[in-house]
């Protein structure tokens, strides 16, 4: 239980691919159990709500972003440069993701990293975890302890990297049940995502074994696909059986409404027809694209088939958590200026409908969790317009292409502010 308030602020709220909802002079209204019982313009407020303790706030409001694809682990790698993705989990993410044998190092990264989320404004995300069962216990215990929405797994892999990483195909499933049992929707914030890394890290029987769990406890699942041509090539070797590299994770069941596939880059119109069939999501991460020289993921393909698509910061071959300047590079991988209201989306309401929270999240609706966040915003503007004479556009474009200049402010999910008692 949370005290009811309403925030008077510029109110941005993404409400499909092409139009948001923008009021200059607006409220949102928040109850007890931190759900949005108004949103609109500060005229429209009903006198019921009058009597709410009011915050007044120059800087804009809008929806809390959501990282569909982030690894705690590879929080302090960032910018680490290396010329191919193979080369680049060999000589720093794997020595890296050891060290998460070590219970301090656990528990330091999982609470500078769930800090570092909430700085960036991010509300709700979907993380991948390291191989080891307790570390994963302690990055659920500070995610519960941050308040943030986590969608949550320990990498599984059981062969193609360091002996130190890997667990028998048993041991890597038994760890899973277990953190399964302990944390799949324990609270309304918390869910667990079967993660195999990708299929050169993992053996058939432990992707069916992996598939099999997902479907016994219906959870999520996350892993990557389709990111690289190297990886795609090992792929092929690994597998030869498999018609692609989508058939390799259908035919271990992994893929269903609640499976969110990384990168998807290097993709064909069989895999996308074998993703729309299964109504998978696919999480895009631009700047990781951009840094690991990945390939221009196929926007207009991923929307011709009707593929739910998130954004995410992908770190740590991302090179930041924040979502506004991934909202930004969404743009520039394209080579073409997308229209602002685009990225604001798939960053928001589109992360949510990709992650099946939409009911829950991604916009400030009536009903939804008040997870929202402010950013200040440099005022100066051409023409001499205030920020509350910017229209729709100009503002989404404010939001997307100005974000060198974004300061997020305050955060809040489910009502309850971060960093408050
Ligand atoms: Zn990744």
């Amino acid at each position: 239980m949370n005290a009811p308030f309403r925030i008077h602020a510029p109110v941005v709220s993404p409400s499909g691919r092409d139009r948001i909802a923008w009021h200059p002079r607006g409220v949102v209204a928040v109850d007890e159990d931190g759900r949005i019982l108004f949103r609109g313009d500060e005229d429209d407020l009903p006198e019921s709500l009058t009597a709410l303790p009011a915050i007044s706030c120059g800087d804009v409001l809008l929806p809390g972003m959501i990282d569909a694809h982030v690894h705690l682990p590879q929080f302090d790698c960032r910018g680490k440069f290396g010329a191919t993705l193979m080369e680049w989990l060999d000589r720093f993410i794997y020595p890296e993701e050891m060290r998460f044998a070590q219970e301090t190092v656990a528990r330091d990264t999982a609470r500078r990293f769930y800090h570092a989320l909430l700085e960036a404004g991010t509300t709700t995300a979907m993380v991948y975890g390291s191989v080891h069962e307790r570390a994963t216990h302690i990055a659920f215990e500070e995610a519960e302890r941050a308040g943030l929405r986590i969608i949550l797994g320990n990498v599984l892999m059981d062969r193609g990297a360091p002996a130190a990483l890997l667990l028998s195909t048993k041991e890597a499933l038994v760890a899973s049940e277990r953190l399964i049992e302990t944390w799949h929707r324990k609270t309304p914030l918390l869910s667990y995502a079967i993660t195999p890394r990708f299929a050169p890290t993992c053996t058939p029987e432990l992707l069916r074994g992996a598939g099999a769990l997902a479907a016994k406890h219906d959870t999520w699942v996350q892993t990557h696909i389709n990111e690289t041509s190297g990886e795609i090539a090992r792929v092929r070797e690994l597998f030869p059986e498999s018609a692609h590299y989508t058939g390799v994770y259908r035919e271990a069941g992994l893929l269903g409404d609640r499976t969110v596939l990384g990168h998807n880059i290097h993709t064909d119109d069989e895999q996308m027809e074998v993703l729309r069939e299964h109504n998978c999501a696919v999480a895009h991460c631009p700047d990781s694209n951009l840094f690991l020289g990945s390939g221009r993921f196929p926007l207009e393909r991923h929307e011709q088939y009707g593929i739910r698509t998130a954004l995410g910061s992908d770190v740590g071959a991302g090179t930041t958590l924040s979502m506004l300047h991934v909202m930004r590079t969404m743009s520039y991988v394209q080579g073409r200026s997308l229209h602002p209201f685009l990225p604001l989306f798939h960053a928001t309401l589109g992360g949510a409908e990709a992650l099946g929270l939409a009911n829950e999240t991604g916009s400030l609706e009536v009903g939804k969790s008040a997870d929202m966040i402010t950013v200040h915003v440099e005022r100066q503007f051409c023409r001499g317009k205030t920020l509350q004479d910017l229209s729709d556009v100009e503002i989404a474009s404010v939001l997307v292409y100005r974000t060198p200049e974004t300061v997020v402010r305050r955060v809040w999910i489910r009502g309850k502010e971060a960093g408050s008692a």
